[in-house]
């Protein structure tokens, strides 16, 4: 770590980014070092092709995000990935990425293949926040200064909650806490950001959950799926990142282990979503289609038409209770 820290000391432009379809943990984990490099006087964007869902707005106020195309990649720059499992998964363009004088890993996917130059990969991490919540820690520590104030420790208690499903998962070990219990002595407000994360949804969130829900399909009595279409964003005024959360749905009927959630992003693009609950690997089924992620948690893209995608996804799956 603190080769890290004195590698990024070292520089004063920093661009920060992260995977698209934001999630709690990108954001947060994002939101954190960038504000916490603006307090040691670095000049610092937030870059991200991609739209910030409602719900997670709050999360970057204040941060200075800019698109690929609006980054000035002649000046030297440290380009840090953060929650960005390999190469493919930053927001940003090849430009950006291609033209960074070091391009910092900082990430605990347990599919992460170290892409960067200096990689800080903890795999038993329960979220990328909580690996920025200790190296600022131990910046402030090191240069004798407060950097973790009521403003990052929101963002990286939201990246915490999001990424452990409120304490709730495997990954949860007992830095987390001590993280969550340090921040609430540094005043966060943990009910604020409860009530934007979890009890803030749209009417038409939850018009299009029953759509969704109404897809459910159950393989072989332990696994679950749901399909989100175009159509049903479309129809009910969702946005394409804004379907968080409802792949929990499927995960969390009684005696499935593994829920699967396939979006149309676009006609002959499938995302897929895994879950599962303890004994199957997911990570292993998404890297068998490009993906990647967590044991429990896991993702890939698929393009082709959803009825192919499905039969292919669900055949993995369904060999992997037999493997
Ligand atoms: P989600 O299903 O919420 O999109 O993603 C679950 C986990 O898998 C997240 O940690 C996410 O970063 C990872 N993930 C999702 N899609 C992909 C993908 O296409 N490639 C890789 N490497 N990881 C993914
Ligand atoms: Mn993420
Ligand atoms: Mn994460």
């Amino acid at each position: 770590m603190n080769n890290l820290i004195d590698k990024m000391l070292g520089s004063d432009n920093f661009h920060v980014t992260s995977h698209c379809s934001p999630d709690g943990d990108s954001l947060g984990s994002s939101a954190g070092l960038c504000k916490a490099l603006k307090k040691l006087g670095k000049e610092v964007y937030f870059v991200l092709d991609d739209k910030i869902p409602s719900n997670l707005e709050f999360v970057v106020e204040g941060i200075d995000i800019k698109s690929s195309n609006e980054v000035d990649t002649e000046r030297p720059y440290v380009l840090v990935a953060l929650d960005c499992g390999d190469y493919s998964r930053p927001c940003c363009s090849e430009t950006v990425k291609k033209g960074a004088s070091m391009f910092v890993n900082i990430d605990h996917h347990i599919s992460n293949d170290c892409f960067g130059d200096v990689n800080y990969v903890d795999k038993k991490a329960s979220s990328t926040s909580e690996i920025v919540y200790y190296i600022l820690k131990t910046m402030e520590y090191e240069q004798k200064i407060d950097i973790i104030g009521k403003d990052i420790g929101t963002a990286l208690y939201t990246g915490l909650i999001t990424d452990t499903g409120n304490f709730m998962y495997s990954n949860v070990y007992p830095e987390s806490f001590k993280m969550a219990y340090e921040l609430l002595q540094k005043g966060i407000d943990k009910q604020y950001i409860v009530k934007r994360l979890f009890q803030s949804d749209s009417l038409d969130r939850i018009k299009l959950l029953a759509d969704v829900l109404a897809t459910l399909e159950i393989v072989e009595g332990k696994i679950a799926y749901i399909e989100v279409t175009q159509n049903m964003l479309i129809r009910n005024n969702i946005d394409n990142n804004n379907t968080e959360g409802l792949i929990n749905y499927a995960r969390d009927i009684e005696n499935i282990e593994v829920g699967i959630m396939f979006k149309e992003k676009s006609p002959g693009e499938i995302k897929v979503s895994f879950r599962s609950k303890e004994i199957i690997d997911v990570n292993e089924i998404a890297r068998k289609f490009g993906g990647g992620g967590h044991i429990r948690a896991a993702g890939c893209t698929i393009h082709d038409s959803l009825e192919n995608a499905k039969n292919k996804v669900i055949e993995e799956v369904v060999k992997s209770f037999y493997q």
